[in-house]
């Protein structure tokens, strides 16, 4: 399998997140993809390469002209008030506030365009994401000229991100805008499997209310969990697109017996819908021993993730997404491609 990998990645690296009432060192750090890297290489798992670059219209298909454009210029608004720390949001237009205005300066704009305070803006970060969206668009490019799979090593990850807003690490939603783009070249449908520990609330929000791509996660219920507010059983879909949204919310301490049911039950979803191209929103932080998760598979579980994905039988890009375990973080994600790939 091809994976697809850019060092800009480094470019960013947030000094601190607020977790559990105290800033910390950002659990989303350079060395996640590292360790992934470097398990790629020491399995064999095939050629790893570059990215092309595709610009800024694969995201403008799926995020607003305004947030890409904010995503653009933050860093520099937030520099120009002299601050050189990461620019983090602090308020943002919650029940009864108003939202059909985008305030002008940088701390309305970092809470208007946010939804948390888990995303850090730092020098490099504006040229980082856009690298990790044309990463996820190289690797979509390959399967779109035929390719059975490939990987998208991205990093910053995505799923998090919707159309116009940030949150939990993630800027720019890769697998969307690879998704869309598959669309963009032929495909009829596409279907998005995200089986990071985290609903993929974004991902969830840009495709809602559509039918050209069905979404499937499964993840850590959201009435105990991150993000909270998204990701619940009863989310279908809206409009044209009801009944294309499935979601598989677990209780903490799920193992892989009943991690197993929820995924068999997705998959069989996305067969039945027969999509012309998967997106599997590569997420490892349903490990055991992950420092920010309640779920608890092993590494072998992933191995048996990837076969069963292998059975949807369809064209299939992996994009990276979460993992903190970054002792593991490598193992887990390549076992879910050897595990695809037969291995
Ligand atoms: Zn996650």
């Amino acid at each position: 399998m091809l994976t697809i990998y850019s060092d800009t990645h480094r470019l960013h690296y947030g000094q601190a997140e607020l977790m559990d009432g105290k800033m910390q060192p950002c659990f989303e750090k350079p060395s996640r993809a590292d360790m992934v890297l470097d398990r790629v290489k020491a399995v064999g798992l095939g050629e790893v390469r570059g990215p092309d670059e595709f610009g800024q219209s694969p995201l403008l298909r799926v995020h607003s002209a305004a947030y890409v454009e904010f995503l653009e210029n933050a860093w520099k608004e937030w520099s120009a008030l002299g601050r050189s720390h990461d620019a983090l949001p602090l308020v943002w237009p919650v029940r009864g506030l108003r939202t059909d205005r985008i305030p002008a300066d940088i701390d309305g704009k970092l809470g208007y365009f946010a939804m948390d305070a888990g995303v850090p803006i730092t020098a490099g970060t504006w040229e980082a994401i856009r690298q990790s969206a044309n990463v996820a668009m190289t690797a979509m490019q390959e399967v779109a000229n035929g390719a059975k799979s490939a990987f998208a090593l991205c990093r910053p990850p995505g799923h998090h991100a919707a159309a116009d807003y940030m949150g939990g690490y993630c800027y720019l939603n890769n697998a969307a805008i690879a998704a869309q783009a598959l669309l963009d070249r032929g495909a009829k449908k596409v279907a998005i499997l995200d089986v990071d520990y985290h609903h993929g609330n974004g991902t969830q929000s840009i495709f809602y209310d559509r039918a050209d791509v069905m979404f499937v996660s499964i993840h850590g219920d959201p009435m105990v969990e991150y993000p909270h507010f998204l990701g619940f059983a009863d989310e279908y879909g809206a409009g044209p697109g009801f009944g294309f949204n499935h979601n598989y919310p677990l209780p903490h301490g799920a193992a892989w017996p009943m991690y197993e049911q929820a995924l068999a039950d997705g998959i069989r979803k996305i067969q039945a819908y027969a999509p012309d191209a998967v997106v599997v929103s590569l997420g490892v932080d349903t490990f055991k021993d992950d420092p920010i998760s309640q779920f608890k598979l092993e590494n072998s579980d992933y191995l048996t993730m990837g076969k069963m994905i292998a059975e949807i039988a369809s064209p299939t890009l992996f994009v990276m997404e979460g993992g903190y375990a970054v002792e593991d973080i490598g193992v887990n994600a390549v076992n879910v491609l050897l595990g695809f790939e037969g291995k």
